[in-house]
């Protein structure tokens, strides 16, 4: 079984060759991302494996399939940016990992949270400097605020729990509300409600037609004055011209980010010593009172080692069997 992995770092080759002992796949590593220019890279292999910013459109389904892939085995848990359609079309199976750690992504959304509002990112750096002064410091109690959560599936309903520890009052929207939440509970309401009270939103729903720019200016419109928007789900969820004629009106109040519209571009690599030409994301970061991080809500122990084990079996059993308990099917066919 030949399979090449794409947009490859050191924490992918490390967990990945640790359990091949196992399965003994002939793996080749490329640190590039799979997107039109690479296509050639996958000639003869069986399978690709993929992350969140790999480009799987029409196009380079049918590359893959011309070059003999027979799989595309993706390593994370959101699918948004495969085109599941064509690749059912072009007979390529697709597989991801449902869940890897939900916890890791929930709590580095509280990890947002309670950065932007005690700020430690900025006392961390004062204290550091000798500068004990507290002006410019000052937060708020999360207990007793009122918390939005919309999308609550696995890590949604995690995040829930958290923030119930802290003493907030949870408004969740979701299409499919979750019953176990139901049951404790949780009260549910339609997405004006959550703009309309809510202190902080936090988005957990897959980026789909549907979702696509929720985050909108009405909807920014019809939030509190100094609402705390966190997104750690997908970056098209939010506009991000709105949120920033939001924020330099002072309407948003706090925005944290684990992930950006325009990602694919920036993060996983390290631009330090190069100009970024993308005059939002500059923009966001000049703003006090934004915080993001590069999508690494996922990134703890824990989960690589979940990823890299079902990416793993996946693959296995789609070679041996002819299927996986998590292949990904299009919408219409979807047993889910
Ligand atoms: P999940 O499938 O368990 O839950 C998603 C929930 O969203 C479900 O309850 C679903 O009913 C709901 N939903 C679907 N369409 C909706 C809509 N239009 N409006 C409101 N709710 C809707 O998924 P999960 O494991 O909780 O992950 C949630 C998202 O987090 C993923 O889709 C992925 O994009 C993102 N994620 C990010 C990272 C990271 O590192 N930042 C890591 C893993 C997952």
């Amino acid at each position: 079984m030949k399979l090449a992995v794409f947009s490859s770092r050191k924490w992918v080759v490390d967990s990945f060759n640790q359990l091949n002992d196992k399965y003994k796949f002939d793996i080749t590593y490329f640190e590039a991302r799979l997107y039109n220019k690479t296509i050639p890279l996958t000639k003869g292999f069986d399978a690709v494996c993929v992350f969140v910013n790999d480009t799987v459109d029409e196009e380079i389904i049918t590359g893959l399939k011309e070059n003999g892939v027979k799989q595309i085995a993706l390593r994370c848990a959101g699918f948004n940016n495969v085109d599941i359609e064509a690749a059912q079309k072009h007979g390529i199976s697709v597989v991801r990992v449902p869940a890897y750690s939900p916890y890791a992504v929930a709590e580095h959304t509280l990890g947002l949270i309670l950065s932007l509002n005690r700020k430690f990112h900025k006392a961390y750096t004062r204290v550091r400097d000798g500068n004990f002064a507290l002006d410019g410091l000052l937060g708020f109690d999360l207990h007793g605020k009122t918390v939005g959560v919309i999308g609550t599936g696995k890590i949604g309903e995690i995040f829930i729990n958290l923030v119930k520890g802290f003493g907030c009052k949870v408004l969740a929207y979701d299409k499919f509300p979750n019953e176990k939440l139901k049951a404790a509970g949780i009260e549910y309401v339609d997405l004006q409600e959550i703009y309309k009270h809510s202190d902080v939103i936090s988005l957990h729903c897959p980026l789909t037609f549907e979702t696509f720019h929720m985050i909108n200016e009405y909807a920014i419109a019809s939030m509190k004055t100094g609402v705390m928007i966190i997104n750690t789900s997908r970056g098209p969820l939010i506009d991000t011209d709105a949120v920033i004629a939001g924020l330099k009106k002072g309407k948003v109040g706090y925005l944290g980010l684990d992930v950006y519209e325009e990602e694919e571009e920036l993060f996983f690599e390290d631009h330090s010593e190069t100009v970024i030409q993308d005059d939002k994301f500059v923009r966001l970061q000049t703003f006090p009172n934004v915080l993001i991080t590069a999508h690494q809500a996922f990134f703890t122990r824990e989960a690589i080692l979940n990823i890299a084990e079902t990416t793993f079996e996946n693959i296995n059993m789609f070679f041996k069997d002819g299927e996986s308990p998590n292949t990904v099917l299009p919408k219409k066919t979807s047993k889910a």
